[in-house]
């Protein structure tokens, strides 16, 4: 059987990691990201088949959650019609401090093709965007690669942020 012997003396004492409070927060945050269950329209089968095994989104520690007062990013996937915007701003409302929001396809970031008196021209007019991801629609990997930059973005703020102070648009 093996001998594991650790001698702390002849290796220059005890392992010590150094950090700060605000690098531990944002370490947690980015790592444990839980996006709220919510499509808008067919960009939604995308984010849908990320969370799928082929993606798996769980690796990186972002689970679906099915309310917004468990989750901490709402990815507005779709087209965002203005009948429905209350309730979209709403949602964004319940969920707790801090959260972070992906706007997910053209029609998210600008209308895309649907430029009509009904579609709302962007959800950055509704709630405060911290992604902004194109395609129509985006596959399962950008989808991906836009919660690796959202990481990247909560690693560099500070971590007793209050998202209360983000500018709001209603
Ligand atoms: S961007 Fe394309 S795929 Fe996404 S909701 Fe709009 S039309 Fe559908």
């Amino acid at each position: 059987m093996a001998q594991h012997e650790v001698n702390y003396a002849s290796t220059g004492g005890l392992p010590v990691a150094l950090t700060t409070v605000d690098k531990l927060l944002n370490w947690g945050r980015a790592n444990s990201l839980w996006p709220m269950t919510y499509g808008l329209a067919c960009c939604a089968i995308e984010m849908m088949a990320t969370g799928a095994s082929r993606f798996d989104f769980d690796r990186m520690g972002v689970i679906f959650r099915a309310s917004p007062r468990q989750s901490d990013v709402l990815i507005l996937a779709g087209t965002l019609s203005k009948k429905h915007a209350e309730f979209a701003r709403r949602l964004y409302d319940q969920m707790p401090d801090p959260k972070w929001v992906i706007s997910m396809g053209s029609c998210a970031n600008t209308g895309g093709m649907f430029n009509t008196y009904a579609t709302v021209q962007g959800v950055d007019r509704i709630v405060p965007v911290d992604i902004y991801l194109p395609g129509c629609a985006p596959r399962p990997e950008t989808l991906q690669y836009a919660v690796m930059m959202l990481q990247k973005k909560i690693n560099r703020q500070s971590g007793n942020m209050n998202k209360n102070t983000k500018q709001r648009f209603v």
